[in-house]
């Protein structure tokens, strides 16, 4: 029998030996026992954050690699975002019972990205919310997000099943509920980040939780996105008062940062629309770019496809002028 502390140990051992004995050493045998330990971050009283490894999925993180949000109500949980596979929704589980005995009622899913939601599995009982269009994506996408998450990790996930929403908001709305006792507004913005955004906001506890409409530390991805939208989101967003923004992967931010995301994004796509343009190819405008605040980070191989769907998306849009 291990136990947790000498695992987490063990966990750390093998990342100072390397990636390659790392990758050796832990395949299917020793997982279970070597999920990264989220930091949880106290908001408020009753709204708490996990952050997750921002590394994409991989055997050293089991497909753990996301932010969760603990919403603790008069009588029961409501979790934002329960993870990549079954065991990292029940690892997320544990977490949330540090911090309360009470049961997960509530599982919300910001999007329909596997490393967000194939979790769901591990909160039987719960009832799961999301956007309209996640919920047809998940129905849609569901097994290949599975596959993508088996092949990452490099193992099979028997227990693992794509659970669509049964609760659903569609696109261009903001709807207040009153869930557990805690006042939510779920926001689906005009598909940003992806089709079916869903976001969270907390009005009485000054806290968005936004899905990976915001990233803090990668490269945001596009590449199931919309620039245009994306950027009026971000626009939205700086609008509600709001104190304390949780993006899908990284640290907590501030107004301030999700200001400096917002304007990455709109030079990005002034940059890329300037060299649609001109004429010039994708390969010319990633030269004439600066992306400086971009390159150095985790994720930095989705520039090229960034701009890629930044550039067709204003070859679409240039038809209707
Ligand atoms: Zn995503």
């Amino acid at each position: 029998m291990v136990t947790a502390g000498a695992a987490t140990q063990g966990y750390y051992a093998l990342r100072r030996l390397g990636a390659l004995i790392a990758f050796l050493a832990l395949g299917t045998a020793a997982y279970g026992q070597t999920f990264p330990e989220p930091r949880t971050i106290r908001i408020s009283d009753r709204v708490y954050v996990l952050l997750g490894p921002v590394q994409h999925a991989n055997r050293l993180n089991q497909g753990y690699m996301i932010n969760s949000t603990v919403i603790v109500g008069d009588k029961g949980v409501i979790l934002v975002d329960s993870g990549g596979t079954a065991e990292v929704g029940r690892h997320i589980g544990t977490a949330v019972r540090r911090i309360t005995d009470k049961p997960v009622t509530h599982v919300v899913n910001t999007h329909h990205h596997g490393d967000h939601y194939l979790g769901n599995v591990a909160f039987e009982g719960a009832t799961r919310i999301s956007s309209e269009m996640c919920r047809t994506m998940v129905l849609e996408t569901g097994d290949e997000w599975l596959g993508i998450m088996e092949r990452a990790i490099g193992r099979k996930l028997p227990g693992t099943k794509p659970l669509a929403a049964e609760v659903t908001y569609a696109e261009g709305t903001r709807t207040q509920a009153i869930v557990q006792g805690v006042r939510l507004i779920f926001w689906v913005p005009r598909g940003s980040h992806t089709v079916g955004d869903l976001l969270v906001h907390l009005p009485d506890d000054k806290v968005l939780v936004a899905g990976d409409v915001l990233v803090s530390g990668v490269v945001p991805t596009l590449q199931d996105g919309f620039i245009k939208n994306w950027i009026r989101t971000l626009d939205e967003m700086q609008a509600l008062g709001v104190a304390h923004f949780v993006p899908g992967h990284g640290e907590l931010m501030t107004l301030r940062e999700v200001t400096g995301l917002r304007d990455a994004m709109f030079r990005f796509y002034s940059g890329v629309k300037q060299g649609f343009r001109n004429g010039q190819s994708e390969s010319e405008i990633r030269k004439s770019l600066d992306l400086s605040m971009w390159d150095k980070l985790e994720r930095s191989h989705v520039i090229g496809r960034n701009i890629n769907q930044a550039y067709l998306e204003i070859e679409a849009d240039s038809f209707d002028e």
